[in-house]
């Protein structure tokens, strides 16, 4: 029998929230998370569907990093995890305003995302400093969401397929297979955070489908059917269940809509049904 790929949620808060409102947002979403499941067809069956248990969802917050103890203090005990929004490639040293894994972890964070469309593209970070942050995560055991995504003109050009595993190429470039699991990769198209526009759910799975082809072909087709790939780009509660059921798509990376516990909550539950088996 071969291993199901858990449903993932993140949740990035990007620059919002203050010290109170992160707490109040963690409290609300462990709340749900730890209620226990109803019984099966009850009224309420759905709403609390994240908390222990392969067949729910696997969820992570990343709230701004000066209120990552404070999250990670209101989960500890709970079954989701919390991580920080990006990390240097650096080690320690005099790099003012930078985060080091070391000082993540030491907040309480297990997770980061690396190549956030507002880092390559709002911060000017290049593939090769992506790859080298996804190196120095893993050489930390912090587990990763690495960001990969086109923009407007580029998948215009039809060049959106190149563009991800452009960036896949350099960020796996140190990855062994044995680390793969620590992995999670996110399509989120630069065109559609944030913007309302959302992906079709047909060309979402194309563009998973194809950053699965080119993990199969960097690794090996099993490493590749573990691999869970997240879409994020303008997911709501409303479009997020069609996304959730195609083939590839794993589970999301969520923005604006993790910012309200019950919008984020809904995500969650339509993802916590969508467990996909690798064949
Ligand atoms: C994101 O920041 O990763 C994201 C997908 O944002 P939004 O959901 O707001 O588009």
């Amino acid at each position: 029998m071969v291993p199901a790929r858990r449903p993932f949620v993140g949740g990035n808060w990007k620059m919002n929230t203050l010290r109170a409102s992160a707490v109040e947002l963690a409290q609300a979403i462990r709340r749900a998370c730890d209620a226990p499941l109803p019984a099966p067809g009850g009224a309420t069956e759905g709403a609390a569907r994240c908390a222990n248990g392969p067949e729910r969802a696997e969820v992570v917050l990343f709230p701004p990093v000066p209120y990552l103890r404070d999250v990670a203090g209101v989960l500890a005990g709970s079954a989701i995890g919390v991580g920080a929004q990006d990390l240097s490639a650096e080690e320690r040293g005099a790099f003012t305003g930078q985060v080091s894994a070391e000082m993540i972890r030491d907040s309480g964070g297990e997770w980061v995302i690396i190549g956030h469309s507002e880092r390559r593209h709002g911060a000017g970070e290049s593939d090769e400093l992506c790859g080298r942050k996804l190196t120095r995560a893993l050489g930390s055991e912090l587990r990763t969401i690495f960001c990969v995504g086109e923009t407007w003109e580029e998948r215009s050009a039809g060049k959106a397929h190149e563009v991800n595993r452009r960036q896949l190429e350099a960020g796996f470039r140190e990855v062994g297979a044995e680390r793969l699991g620590e992995v999670v990769v996110a399509y989120e198209p630069v065109w559609a955070i944030g913007t309302g526009k959302t992906a079709s759910a047909s060309d979402a799975q194309e563009a998973h489908r194809s950053i699965r082809e080119w993990l199969a072909n960097r690794y090996d087709l099993r490493s590749a059917s573990g691999v869970r790939i997240l879409y994020g780009g303008s997911v709501n509660a409303a479009n997020a269940a069609a996304l959730f059921s195609e083939e590839d798509i794993d589970g999301g990376l969520i923005g604006g809509a993790s910012l309200k516990a019950a919008d984020f909550l809904a995500i969650v539950a339509a993802c916590g049904a969508t467990a996909k088996v690798e064949r």
